[in-house]
């Protein structure tokens, strides 16, 4: 009896042990301890021995206390196949699976067939997925609701290009679904691209949760639709639905990508003010926060939030480095820079094109030549073609262009649209116009889509050296490619209402005051002394046809609205452009925040511009 009570106690410290044991080499002792007191076929012991090992990374030490046991239950094997089904020898799984059907002991259930799909998750194994979608219909599964979404979700992981069709097609044949039914296909359809039909399936689906919000929202975000995120986002709010971290840095990065500062604030509130979200946030939500006020202009809140983030990664660092990078900030980009590698933080390939951009942005040649010997001798890093571009930009801007030539002569990679378009836009700078037609020579290759911002530049080059002829055969080529203009478009915030500019806009309710306020600026600015630079309207029209049709560029009639909406002098305006700003408008803008006594700042494409008292952050250099 003694005994009994004895062997009770010594099995229940046991299990103890093991509940709060994550340690490999302790692990091993225990099972030894096990095997030493005659407990090895004590199945719950074992068990419990086999899931602490899968869960801290030793399959294979669960491998062997699983083949000590005589007819493993239902259980342990689909531990190991579990376990198995998440490792690199998936296929292990299958031979378990074979094992328990030729013991005839055991038979498999859902579970079973769940995490047998998820071994199936890798193109390469979807021949033996098709094969169990054949087993588990003929088994009996198939009106199981949690077995079919693990076979949607096998379908999608391995589909290849845009077959979500196998996926689709059982999601339509089943009688039940519940929400992670239609959240399976929805994470199908973003995976493929098709955003929308992800959204159909969100808005079709009777029950939602926390899950099909985020996936929807984080979608939309990465697909470019911000606006639409962060509408979702407010829907999701209004149903009472809570966010958790995820669906935040989602909904940050729609706002950061729509410039959206309002939303942005508005988020950061609620993190704080929510108790769930106070503590511990999430690496990655200080890390959105960051990039969301860095690209709504606020950089000081940035630069605040990553100074007091208890625990920071590589992501953080780099997001800092190239917020201060676009807003101009070398210095501070660079000192960030020390400081991480100081604290052993080892910077990645990503953390050096926001290095690059900064020494960039800042017209330091020296300093950026060396950066990229230091990534290269020092961090072991290959340059990627992100890295060219850089380094191409940064010596074409500095009026090196025969160096940024060679340079992309000698790189071991095929040039892109993005390197030729650095030189162009050196080229455009410095006016060589001899260099600049040698690269549109080169340039024939690319698809018509990739072409279309550089014929731009490359036309704007011939302009501005008044070739017309040749700005017409830049012209005919780019409408015998099927090549547009890319349309540039400006957007304001006025009272969380997103104005939205097209240059030539006549859709506003306002236009007609915008229109009076844009006539009523270059007035001003004409007056003052302001000539009109038409060398980037690509049209050989006559000279003053070309100067209005400069009035009506986007950013100016965002500006114009702008003046007309936010009367108090103090609130600065803020203007998101997708293109970059031709030089006109900056000089336009630097006129009117002397004049108007306004504070103006502008993110382009590639960088912000902070406009004050006549002056530009960017010192005229971008
Ligand atoms: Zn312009
Ligand atoms: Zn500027």
């Amino acid at each position: 009896m003694d005994q009994l009570l004895n062997s009770r106690c010594v099995q229940q410290h046991i299990f103890s042990l093991l509940e709060s044991c994550k340690c490999r080499k302790k692990l091993s002792q225990i099972h030894a301890q096990i095997l030493v007191n005659g407990f090895s076929q004590k199945k719950f012991l074992l068990s419990k021995l086999i899931s602490s090992c899968i869960s801290s990374g030793n399959l294979l030490h669960a491998h062997v206390a699983f083949h000590q046991i005589h007819n493993p239950t239902t259980v342990l094997y689909n531990h190991m196949i579990r376990g198995f089904a998440r490792s690199s020898t998936p296929h292990h799984s299958f031979l378990l699976y074979n094992q328990m059907k030729a013991s005839h002991a055991q038979k498999p259930d859902s579970f079973t067939y769940s995490f047998l799909l998820t071994s199936c998750s890798t193109p390469s194994f979807s021949i033996h997925g098709q094969q169990l979608h054949g087993i588990i219909v003929s088994t009996g599964f198939s009106s199981c609701i949690f077995v079919l979404t693990n076979l949607i979700n096998m379908y999608i992981a391995t589909s290849q290009g845009n077959a979500v069709a196998d996926a689709r097609r059982v999601f339509d044949d089943m009688p039940l679904r519940n929400t992670a039914t239609w959240n399976s296909m929805i994470a199908g359809y973003l995976r493929c691209g098709d955003a929308d039909a992800a959204r159909r399936m969100f808005d079709d689906m009777p029950e939602r949760n926390v899950i099909s919000w985020t996936t929807v929202i984080a979608g939309c975000a990465q697909s470019g639709r911000c606006k639409q995120a962060l509408l979702l986002f407010h829907e999701m709010q209004k149903a009472r639905v809570e966010p958790d971290q995820v669906a935040m840095v989602a909904a940050l990065s729609a706002c950061a990508e729509f410039g959206d500062l309002k939303s942005g604030r508005w988020i950061h509130a609620f993190i704080d003010e929510v108790p769930g979200f106070k503590q511990p946030r999430l690496v990655s939500l200080n890390n959105a926060l960051i990039h969301m006020y860095a690209k709504c202009g606020v950089i000081e809140e940035a630069h605040r939030i990553f100074e007091e983030m208890p625990q920071r990664s590589v992501i953080s660092w780099t997001t800092m480095i190239t917020g201060f990078a676009m807003h101009g900030r070398g210095e501070d980009a660079l000192s960030v820079f020390k400081r991480m590698q100081s604290m052993g933080v080892r910077p990645d390939e990503i953390t050096f094109i926001g290095v690059l951009c900064a020494c960039s942005h800042a017209g330091w040649v020296d300093e950026g030549r060396r950066c990229f010997d230091h990534m290269i001798r020092v961090c072991h890093i290959t340059p990627r073609i992100e890295h060219y571009g850089c380094m191409v930009d940064l010596l074409s801007r500095a009026g090196l262009l025969d160096e940024a030539n060679k340079l992309i002569d000698t790189m071991p990679i095929e040039p892109n649209d993005v390197v030729w378009g650095a030189l162009l836009g050196g080229c455009r700078i410095h006016k060589d116009v001899e260099l600049a037609s040698h690269v549109g020579g080169q340039l024939t290759e690319l698809e018509p889509d990739r072409a279309a911002g550089y014929l731009v530049l490359l036309s704007n080059v011939y302009a501005a050296a008044k070739r017309w002829d040749d700005v017409a055969r830049v012209r005919g080529r780019m409408v015998q490619m099927g090549v547009k203009k890319p349309v540039g478009r400006s957007w304001i915030e006025v009272n969380g209402v997103i104005h939205d500019f097209v240059a030539g806009d006549q859709t506003h309710g306002q236009a007609a005051a915008i229109y009076k306020m844009v006539d009523e600026i270059m007035k001003q600015a004409k007056l003052a002394g302001h000539i009109p630079d038409t060398s980037q309207v690509l049209l050989d029209v006559e000279e003053e046809e070309r100067e209005s049709f400069l009035h009506f560029h986007s950013e100016k009639l965002a500006i114009a609205f702008g003046l007309i909406s936010i009367s108090d002098e103090g609130i600065p305006i803020q203007i998101v452009k997708n293109l970059r700003i031709c030089t006109d408008c900056h000089s336009t803008v630097k006129f009117v925040s002397k004049a108007f006594n306004r504070e103006i700042s502008i993110r382009d494409r590639n960088r912000f511009h902070h406009f004050r008292g006549g002056i530009c952050s960017c010192r005229d250099y971008w």
